[in-house]
């Protein structure tokens, strides 16, 4: 994280009042795993590598809260208490870091099953691929009430409780009914919420909205979720009144706020990631990947998702090769890609697929001296990223469903020399607050696509700088600081509202 810019500084702490600061999350901020050397073990400490996590732990930090989340990490268990507690970051153990453990079961259906072949896919309107399995409903319902007892044992008066995401949609109200009136639980909703008619298919949709309705404040990226949301809980659950303009749901006696809150980078340790990644480091790295001086560079960097569009994105590419020749051997694209969520067969499915497409295309156009798609599926670290941005002339962002892509916010972040071009995708969350700038596409859309690749590459160093400088000021000043900020000062004013009400 930068220096000079961080969430304390920004009076985030003050926002939090006198009670203590619950965070609830899937991941934990910090693992312990063993490192092996000359046959003796010893446990190494892994420490948040960027995003929400590394930007919330000195806020963690400042407040001495609770941070509870999966222990998922090899030594973690070695390192705890019994009650699964350990203080960090190790060297000023400021703040509790409470660790659950769950089963290989729990973690099969609650996290591989419900979690990722259930909410995922509906949230990114795919029902197509969503699976109902009575298990995985079961032990989901059973982790986020493991999660909800850690909860309501932690906090008390005036604790402000903050979930992160779609794991745990049922725990906020098993909390709001166990802990007392002045703890405030608030909720922020990473992935996109989907409309009446995709919601509705869920047979659980109305546990679902009930439980998230324990919260006194929930966030979604951008005003659509939010609009999404409320017309479920409208269409879903009869007794539930409903103030769209103000965005407050009351039901059973209980309001719920909801409110967009666009979710931002550390755009400063971006930049000055990709300010000491110049000249040199690109040269290195076009050589290390056979990526000739003379061509340019498309760059799309993704966790290997379906909702990516990164099949829909290589057939784009393919159809600019095969209508405008000129562009073979003057044009590389460089696919960043991560696998994740491995064990479920879709994520699988697209891997192979990916891989299939990439080798069609590069047999298709590649010749002796060009290979038109190079795919780097391993760990590269954040400075050789933020120089793979700031090098590459144009970015390609084409999420079929995406709730906000923080991949486009951090490409800008990176174009310290403001001369790269971001195509983006209507149906990212990013879309919203980058659309004007960017050039706007839809993944499906396969000649248009291509079109906007090409316009991209062909576009004028002063139009590329006119552009881009507006993006990285939208990208700087809506920033993650800037977003922590926001949602504290929401839980400040809507805490106030309730008291003066009561
Ligand atoms: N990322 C990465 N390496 C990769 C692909 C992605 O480090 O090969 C990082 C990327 O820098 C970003 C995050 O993973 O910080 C992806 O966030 P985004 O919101 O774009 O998508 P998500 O994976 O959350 O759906």
């Amino acid at each position: 994280m930068g220096a000079e810019h961080s969430a304390t500084d920004d009076g985030i702490a003050p926002a939090v009042g006198d009670g203590e600061l619950v965070v609830v999350s899937n991941r934990q901020p910090y693992t312990h795993s063993y490192e092996r050397t000359d046959g003796e073990r010893s446990i190494t400490v892994n420490r948040p590598a960027g995003g929400l996590t590394a930007g919330l732990d000195p806020v963690m930090q400042q407040t001495d809260g609770t941070w509870i989340a999966w222990g998922d990490g090899e030594a973690d268990a070695d390192v705890t208490d019994d009650d699964g507690t350990v203080r960090m970051p190790p060297e000023s153990e400021a703040y509790t870091l409470k660790r659950l453990w769950l089963t290989d079961e729990e973690v099969e259906g609650y996290y591989y099953g419900y979690s990722n072949r259930v909410l995922w896919p509906l949230c990114h309107g795919g029902t197509m691929k969503t699976e109902y399995v009575e298990r995985y409903w079961q032990r989901y319902q059973q982790v986020n009430e493991t999660f909800a007892d850690a909860v309501i044992e932690t906090a008390g008066e005036n604790s402000l409780i903050w979930f992160q995401d779609y794991h745990f949609t049922l725990a906020p109200r098993q909390v709001r009914e166990a802990v007392p009136d002045s703890a405030f639980l608030t909720h922020f909703w990473h992935i996109t919420w989907p409309g009446w008619d995709t919601f509705r298919a869920c047979p659980q949709h109305e546990q679902l909205l009930e439980g998230l309705l324990g919260n006194d404040l929930l966030g979604f990226h951008v005003e659509r979720y939010c609009e999404n949301f409320l017309d479920c809980v409208d269409e879903a659950l009869d007794d539930a009144f409903i103030d769209p303009e103000g965005g407050r749901v009351n039901y059973e006696g209980h309001t719920t706020v909801v409110r967009p809150f666009p979710m931002g980078i550390d755009a400063q340790s971006i930049r000055e990631c990709s300010e000491e990644a110049g000249a040199e480091f690109w040269d290195d790295f076009r050589a290390t990947h056979d990526i000739d001086a003379a061509t340019s560079v498309v760059v799309g960097v993704d966790r290997l998702d379906y909702t990516k569009g990164i099949v829909e994105r290589l057939e784009a590419l393919e159809r600019l090769w095969e209508v405008e020749p000129d562009y073979r051997e003057a044009v590389t694209y460089v696919q960043k890609a991560s696998e994740s969520r491995s064990l479920i067969p879709d994520y699988q499915d697209l891997q192979t697929e990916v891989r299939e497409t990439i080798e069609r295309i590069n047999d298709r156009f590649g010749t002796a001296d060009w290979q038109p798609v190079v795919y780097i599926n391993e760990f590269i670290p954040q400075q050789e990223l933020c120089g793979l941005y700031r090098h590459s002339d144009v970015m390609l962002v084409s999420a079929v469903r995406d709730g906000m892509n923080l991949v486009a916010k951090e490409y800008v972040a990176a174009q310290v020399d403001d001369d790269g071009v971001l195509v983006l995708s209507d149906q990212a969350g990013a879309h919203e607050e980058l659309g004007e700038q960017a050039l706007t596409i839809n993944p499906y859309d396969t000649d248009a696509f291509a079109d906007a690749i090409e316009t991209a590459l062909t576009m004028d160093t002063e139009e590329r700088a006119e552009r881009m400088v507006a993006l990285r000021e939208q990208v700087e000043s809506h920033d993650l600081y800037a977003w922590m900020a926001s949602v504290f000062d929401a839980v400040e004013e809507v805490r106030a509202k309730r008291a003066d009400d009561d």
